[in-house]
């Protein structure tokens, strides 16, 4: 039988840990937004299903370097360290400069919305960033890069780092916020700005004048939701940042566009149960 193969030892550790896991989901990071009819972070266990058994030896040295001394720098990572943010393997061979424009996208992002009382890292605990060489992901020509929901990982192919001073890294973590946030950001989001079904009668589409980024983003609340979100936290600290693609509008308005991120990220927070742990700054 196969409780025979544990030692007592290691059996009293495993009952230790049964009965003690309610409480370390407590603690665990498992507190944010929890009310609601599903939970929107699965902190905890994301942080124990990772697999740390990784070798380095597919990255270069000052790769391997930066992620053990300095890539969670800044309170970045969750216990299990870089491991939960980065997934390495003989595909992904990181540079070092691509892992500190992912460090610096994540603090980035955690700063801005620990401005609007939610904790970025428990928000996002679970998600893993992948880099794929290349200019366009496999399988995707269109794509740059990729938030895929279901494997809680984020995609970067080499043009998400060139395009836009790696605007693309802002725009995936916005679509992995909605999804933690269980859509309220685009909904929020398409609600202030005036847009949705209504607008679309009337105009067209979507998004109204001035709120979108890029043409194709018009049909598509998601996508101008993400977009909005880059928008956001990359002009926070440098508005000499805001992204200029070849179809944006000259009657764009950043201000506006971050302004309405930033009222629906406070309601978002204000309207779910907060607990100690949403403090995040
Ligand atoms: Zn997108």
């Amino acid at each position: 039988m196969a409780h025979q193969r544990f030692s007592p030892r290691v059996f009293s550790l495993l009952l230790a840990l049964v009965v003690l896991s309610p409480l370390l989901n407590r603690v665990g990071g498992r507190g944010l937004f929890v009310s609601g009819p599903a939970p929107i972070s699965h902190a905890a266990e994301a942080e124990t299903a990772v697999d740390t058994a990784v070798s380095l030896d597919f990255l270069p040295v000052d790769s391997q370097d930066y992620l053990e001394n300095e890539f969670c720098q800044d309170s970045l990572c969750p216990p299990g360290g870089w491991q939960q943010w980065i997934i390495v393997d003989a595909e992904s061979a990181w540079t070092a400069v691509q892992l500190t424009a992912v460090h610096h996208a994540l603090v980035e992002t955690f700063a801005a919305l620990a401005e609007v009382g939610i904790n970025g890292r428990h928000l996002l605990a679970g998600y893993r960033f992948r880099y794929q060489p290349g200019d366009r992901l496999n399988g995707r020509q269109e794509s740059i890069a990729l938030a895929r929901h279901e494997v809680q990982e984020i995609i970067l192919t080499d043009s998400a780092f060139t395009v836009q001073a790696g605007f693309s890294i802002y725009h995936e973590l916005g679509h992995a916020v909605d999804n933690r946030l269980q859509r309220q950001l685009t909904v929020g989001f398409i609600d202030l700005i005036g847009g949705g079904e209504d607008y679309r009668r009337e105009n067209g589409y979507l998004i109204p004048d001035g709120y979108w980024v890029r043409t194709q983003t018009r049909h598509s609340p998601y996508e101008a939701t993400a977009d909005a979100f880059g928008v956001w936290v990359t002009i926070r600290t440098s508005p000499a940042a805001a992204p200029i693609f070849h179809t944006t509008p000259p009657d764009i308005s950043y201000r506006a566009i971050s302004l309405a991120v930033e009222t629906t990220l406070r309601q978002a927070a204000a309207i779910q149960e907060t607990e100690r742990v949403i403090s995040g700054k």
